[in-house]
């Protein structure tokens, strides 16, 4: 399926790209992995596993921080559980918080360090007051695009699975359908002048294709939180039929969300509060998406293959008149996704930004010794996917450290 897309994406005026993390991100390209000998390459395997052996790094597996230990402004080490007990583990040098866009900025708001309102609400006494948990941003898609097509586009997993070659090919030589992007094959970016943050060569809006033979189950729906009853509605016509799902993703959105604490216990989840389509902006920007969706659809690629929209309107939207821009307005708040790529929530700024939370070298504004360093730092989301740029954090973080202590 990836290459008739590239072909329909031709054909509709997109411009093909070889490297989208490359010179030029706009346009349609396969799909990019961090892929290793055929397997997916985590950050473990590429970081941690060669590095094991060090005599300097001790890694403690099971555990849970639940608040930095600080004296005064200073930090000296962090307080976790692990096997129902308390430990706390001191730092020689420095803290370096790496617990993700969620619980980065939670950590810091259970150690008092946050926005000074929210922690005396909470009686935690307020160390540094800063706008933690603030800026919180995540790439959300509207996922009311399924298409249906004449003819399956690719093999099924099951086909995959039952055929005994896929197992010798991926064993044996590492290469074949097992080795894959699964069912995401192709993926365009495209770029909507005009709009916030947008920069020439930085594209506004992703569409992520994955062909998907037979079209998902309920309980495949119920993973992504779609209700029974919408499942029944709009999706169950589907089954068994070969189909196109399509993701339609707000690049760099302008509305913004909040991480808070539900209260002062470290084992109630932090509140994630993402304020998506807050904006009226970024309904905009993806109903500019979808059209041009629809202009890729009509291609004599996709045409030769019968391909159609699901015309089957979204529940809630059901007044509107079918493909109306007001129906996809709607469509777009009721029928989309966070896309898991939290970010922003210790923002980094310069010197005197009130909205920074973190310094340019990721050291915590007025604490001594506190950095932190993951995808929460991100003072704008980025235009493409997050899990690159977090390892980039990560390299760029251990320079600014090195150096720092090596002098
Ligand atoms: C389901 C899913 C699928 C994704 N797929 C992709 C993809 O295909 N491509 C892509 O580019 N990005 C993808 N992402 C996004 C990407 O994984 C993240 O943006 C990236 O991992 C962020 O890196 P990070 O270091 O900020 O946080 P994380 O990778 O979340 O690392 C934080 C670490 O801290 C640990 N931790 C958290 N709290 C504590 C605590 N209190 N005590 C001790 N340890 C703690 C966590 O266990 C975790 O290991 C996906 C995300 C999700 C959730």
């Amino acid at each position: 399926m990836g290459r008739l897309i590239l072909r329909a994406a031709e054909e509709a005026g997109v411009p093909l790209t070889r490297d989208y993390n490359g010179a030029q991100q706009t346009g349609a390209a396969r799909v990019q992995t961090t892929t290793f000998q055929g397997a997916r390459w985590s950050a473990n395997a590429a970081y941690l596993r060669e590095a094991r052996a060090r005599p300097n790094l001790f890694l403690r597996t099971r555990s849970f921080v639940t608040r930095l230990v600080l004296e005064g402004v200073r930090a000296r080490g962090v307080r976790y559980e692990r096997g129902g007990h308390e430990h706390v583990a001191y730092a020689t040098r420095e803290v370096i918080l790496s617990a993700g866009a969620v619980n980065s900025p939670a950590i810091l708001m259970h150690s008092g360090i946050g926005p000074a309102d929210h922690l005396q609400q909470l009686g935690i006494p307020v160390v540094q007051p800063l706008p933690v948990g603030h800026n919180l941003m995540d790439h959300t898609a509207l996922i009311a695009t399924s298409t249906t097509t004449n003819q399956s586009l690719a093999p099924s997993v099951a086909e995959i699975m039952l055929n005994p070659k896929s197992h010798v090919n991926y064993f044996k030589k590492r290469t074949g359908p097992l080795t894959s992007t699964g069912t995401f094959e192709a993926v365009s970016f495209h770029e909507i002048e005009g709009t916030s943050f947008h920069v020439p060569g930085w594209p506004d809006v992703e569409i992520l294709y994955a062909s998907v033979t037979p079209a998902p189950t309920a309980k495949t729906a119920s993973l992504f939180r779609i209700t029974r009853s919408t499942y029944d509605r709009m999706l169950r016509q589907l089954e068994s039929k070969p189909i196109i799902l399509s993701g339609i993703w707000r690049l760099r959105p302008k509305s913004r969300g909040r991480i808070y604490l539900l209260d002062r216990n470290t084992s109630t989840p932090p509140q994630i509060d993402l304020n998506a389509f807050s904006d009226p902006e970024d309904v905009e920007v993806v109903l500019d998406g979808v059209r041009t969706y629809q202009k890729i659809l009509a291609s004599p690629s996709f045409q030769k293959v019968g391909a159609r929209l699901l015309d089957t309107p979204v529940p809630g939207c059901e007044q509107l008149l079918f493909d109306s821009d007001d129906y996809w307005r709607c469509a777009i708040r009721q029928f989309s996704l966070p896309i898991y790529h939290q970010c922003g929530t210790c923002k980094m700024g310069p010197p005197g930004d009130p909205t920074a939370v973190v310094t340019p070298e990721l050291k915590v504004v007025g604490v001594e010794r506190l950095r932190v360093v993951d995808a929460s730092i991100m003072p704008l989301v980025t235009s493409g996917h997050l899990q690159f740029p977090s390892y980039m954090i990560g390299e760029k973080a251990a320079d600014m450290i090195k150096q720092e202590h090596s002098k």
